[in-house]
């Protein structure tokens, strides 16, 4: 039973956000360096934010030539290009927020390998150049197919390569620590270890439920659980998606530093220090790795295996030191959900492969919708 004390002083709030992980965060983040006397909470299931902000592989990038050319096929440009300024836009405040060097950030550039199949993307890459110069000023996108020998690729399999010198790596556990202690010095309370198990809508506010004695009351609420969110609102248009990554022992003189990606992003890996993280692989299952389960699927390690050993690092040792996965959303289109879902329910949501890109942005423009309400 609560005291007095915990009635009169710990549950009303402003502003409660369901979910630690970068967007809930940084729309905290954000409320308070526009209004510091706001009295705001952040509710976290987790001891760590156990979502996918804590589990990416902290790839600071925008998007690959043949994924934007797949999202030319299925969308318009004017929409390509608003997310890609999305992304960029987030990774801009993401840097300047948190600091360079605190979040271990280094802008290698990236790359996209293409096999010989693939390679009729080249002949669309002055379009993407072109489309995306507004906000770049140059190009993005040149042919880099001298670092295929220099890196070490396969050059069996590996036909082209294309460079993109805007993209960079981040620690993501720096990152989110640096993000934690930000909050935390913005006199923002964030409670971890708390499930909310149902929340309910009045005129004048939102009660958080978290079982029958504790029940926190909020002017309005932001729900950031991300492919977690069909529990509290299950109409959301949105399923899970499972990511799996891995990072080898560190191999000496690993022949290339820089982000890589390639299968129209499906696949991605990147030097950390001397070893390689390495993650993808969820197009062998689709269907099964739409999924909420934490759990590493065999299939998808041997085939990252066996891409590591044939394809990045042929003739070379190594050996796999870990393996996680972490669990992403997905929907019909790449768009976040950002929008006021009812009078007191705001949502930050849907956050897929490049979310660490999106966050700090969609977290800004969240927490302006909540301070107009
Ligand atoms: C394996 C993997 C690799 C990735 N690599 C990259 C990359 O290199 N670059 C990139 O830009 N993006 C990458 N991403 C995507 C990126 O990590 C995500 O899009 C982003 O972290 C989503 O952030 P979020 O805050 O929306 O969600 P999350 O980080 O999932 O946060 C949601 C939080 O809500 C909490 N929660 C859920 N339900 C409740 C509840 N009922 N009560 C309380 N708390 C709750 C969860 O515990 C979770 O911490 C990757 C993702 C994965 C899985």
């Amino acid at each position: 039973m609560l005291s007095f004390w915990e009635k009169d002083h710990f549950l009303d709030y402003d502003h409660v956000i369901i979910g630690g992980g970068i967007v809930g965060l940084s729309t905290a983040v954000s409320i308070k360096e526009k209004a510091p006397q706001k009295k705001v909470l952040v509710l976290e299931r987790g001891v760590f934010p156990t979502g996918a902000s804590t589990k990416n592989a902290g790839f600071s990038c925008f998007g690959s030539l043949t994924e934007l050319l797949s999202d030319l096929a299925a969308m318009s440009s004017d929409e390509v290009l608003k997310l890609v300024e999305w992304r960029w836009k987030g990774l801009q405040l993401l840097r300047k927020r948190l600091g360079e060097s605190q979040i271990d950030y280094h802008q290698y550039g990236g790359y996209e390998l293409l096999t010989q199949e693939q390679s009729s993307a080249l002949d669309q890459m002055n379009r993407v150049n072109d489309l995306l110069r507004p906000l770049f000023r140059k190009n993005v996108y040149s042919i880099a197919d001298d670092k295929i020998k220099v890196f070490g690729f396969n050059n069996n399999s590996v036909a082209h390569m294309v460079f993109n010198p805007f993209e960079g790596q981040i620690h993501t556990g720096k990152m989110m620590k640096t993000l934690q202690h930000l909050a935390t010095s913005l006199k923002i309370e964030v409670l971890t270890g708390v499930l909310v198990e149902s929340i309910e809508e009045y005129h004048d506010g939102v009660k958080v439920i978290i079982d029958d004695d504790l029940k926190f009351n909020t002017r309005n609420l932001a729900l950031c659980t991300n492919a977690f969110s069909k529990k509290l609102i299950p109409e959301l248009p949105l399923e899970p998606g499972r990511g799996t990554v891995l990072i080898t022992e560190p191999i000496p003189g690993l022949p290339f530093k820089g982000t890589f990606h390639y299968d129209e992003g499906y696949y991605y890996f990147r030097n950390y220090e001397d070893h390689i993280i390495f993650g993808g692989g969820r197009n062998l299952d689709i269907e099964a790795e739409r999924t909420t389960d934490f759990a590493i699927r065999e299939q998808i390690m041997k085939k990252l295996q066996y891409d590591l050993k044939h394809l990045i690092l042929p003739d070379r040792k190594f050996k796999i030191a870990h393996s996680w996965v972490g669990i992403m959303a997905f929907g019909d289109t790449k768009q976040p959900i950002l929008s006021k879902h009812s009078h007191r329910i705001f949502l930050g949501l849907r956050l897929g492969g490049m979310g660490v890109a999106i966050g700090s942005q969609l977290g800004l423009e969240l927490s302006d919708m909540m301070l107009a309400d």
